[in-house]
């Protein structure tokens, strides 16, 4: 019997692992495969310093600038050197067992190649999570459950709390790491958006190896085919500027879904259980950050556990405090406004965005706008938008 059983040790759940453990509570953490890299552009921002304060002292390259292109080729860079914290990108394979480590140094019981199918009732409610392992059937009975297991959760579709996803409402995308000399700019991520609901990025991750991915975004999954994106991605000119070796060595590489229509509010918590990280959606709708969100869903899902506990009342009304929790509130408004942005940046066959990447050369006023929206989730004015629109 365990307090808290988590499915799923990726960001969300191993940070929720930890929190938990740490305020003593008996925590099982269970994992499908530790030796699996999760399909990710692994470009986290400095917030999550405050998360893992290791991480300042890690290996992992550090970026300072961002470059975005619309689909015409208008760029926009912005660079924070010297004035916030550098962000890093990470290899999701190296990062996601360093978190899983911080969750074990603090307590909770990690189980490894356990997959977890199905849930345990009693009296119509959840008590426990029916997993396999090596063939075996184990049963993991907790007070309170976890689905911190993804996008794919079948858990969270078995919960009750939300349906499978529909196609338009994800992205689809095929990301690969890829070695090679190149001229890359070693401290800037760059992102490309297509003329469509769609984009690709390239993110540097030491001298010679680098990130590079292309996603489709809602009904434009049924209009794109990823693999095909991508191919003819690495042929465009201007990526053969960046990338100029006719070939690059494959290390890895991987297709995945990724949530695109922000947090589903309605979907995090019932009676002894709640949704967390991805499996719940907490993905940007416009640049796919999914793991600080993920990060902060586990820690306060924790927190709503140790008061659940606390009070031995572990019922809907109390973990209501998931939902409510002010970094939540903050996260699901955040996205619902990034949700309202992407048709504005799309429209046009990418006009908007390359009109919006023009001015905002000329214009220091629109540029701290531009800044503001993509870098720290401000609204844009009335004015920023009859400006694009004006000058189309
Ligand atoms: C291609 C792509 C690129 C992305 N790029 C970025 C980026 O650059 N920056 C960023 O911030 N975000 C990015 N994201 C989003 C980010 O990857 C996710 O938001 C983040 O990983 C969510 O963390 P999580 O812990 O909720 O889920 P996950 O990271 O998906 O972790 C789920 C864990 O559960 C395990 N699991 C699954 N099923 C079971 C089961 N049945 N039993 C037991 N364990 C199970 C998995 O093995 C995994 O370890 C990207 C996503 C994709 C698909």
């Amino acid at each position: 019997m365990y307090d808290v059983v988590i499915s799923g040790a990726g960001p969300s759940g191993s940070k929720c692992a930890e929190v938990l453990a740490k305020n003593g509570l008996k925590v099982a953490l269970l994992e499908r495969d530790t030796e699996w890299r999760k399909p990710c552009g692994g470009s986290i921002s400095s917030r999550i310093f405050k998360y893992y304060p290791k991480l300042r002292t890690s290996d992992f390259i550090r970026i300072n600038a961002i470059t975005m292109y619309s689909a015409d080729f208008h760029k926009f860079k912005y660079s924070w050197k010297g004035i916030k914290d550098d962000a890093i990108n990470v290899d999701r394979l190296v990062f996601d067992n360093f978190v899983r480590d911080v969750a074990v140094d603090a307590g909770a019981e990690l189980f490894d190649k356990t997959i977890t199918y199905d849930f345990i009732y009693k009296n119509k409610m959840k008590i426990g999570i029916k997993a396999k392992s090596k063939g075996v059937t184990k049963e993991f009975f907790g007070k309170i459950l976890i689905i911190a297991d993804g996008m794919s959760s079948k858990l969270a579709t078995k919960s009750g709390l939300r349906e499978k996803w529909k196609v338009n409402e994800i992205g689809l995308v095929k990301c690969a790491i890829l070695e090679g000399e190149n001229l890359i700019d070693k401290e800037s991520i760059s992102i490309f958006f297509q003329p469509y609901k769609a984009y690709a990025w390239i993110f540097p991750l030491d001298e010679k190896r680098f990130n590079i991915g292309i996603g489709t975004w809602q009904e434009e999954n049924l209009n794109y085919n990823v693999n095909n994106l991508y191919s003819k991605f690495l042929q465009k000119r201007a990526i053969k500027q960046i990338l100029p070796k006719s070939q690059y060595k494959v290390l890895w590489e991987g297709s995945f879904p990724i949530p695109a229509i922000g947090v589903l509010d309605k979907s995090l918590y019932d009676d002894t259980t709640m949704l967390i990280g991805d499996a719940a959606g907490f993905v940007s709708p416009i640049s796919g950050e999914g793991i600080h969100p993920s990060i902060v869903s586990g820690k306060v899902a924790a927190e709503a556990s140790i008061n659940a506990i606390k009070k031995e009342n572990i019922s809907k009304e109390n973990l209501r405090f998931y939902k409510t929790h002010p970094n939540i509130k903050k996260i699901i408004r955040t996205f619902k406004l990034k949700l309202s942005l992407v048709e504005f940046f799309f429209e046009n066959r990418g006009k908007n965005l390359s009109t919006m990447f023009d001015i905002a050369q000329k214009d220091d006023e629109f540029r701290e706008e531009v800044i503001g929206m993509f870098l720290f989730n401000k609204i844009p004015s009335k004015n920023f938008l009859l400006k694009i629109n004006s000058n189309n």
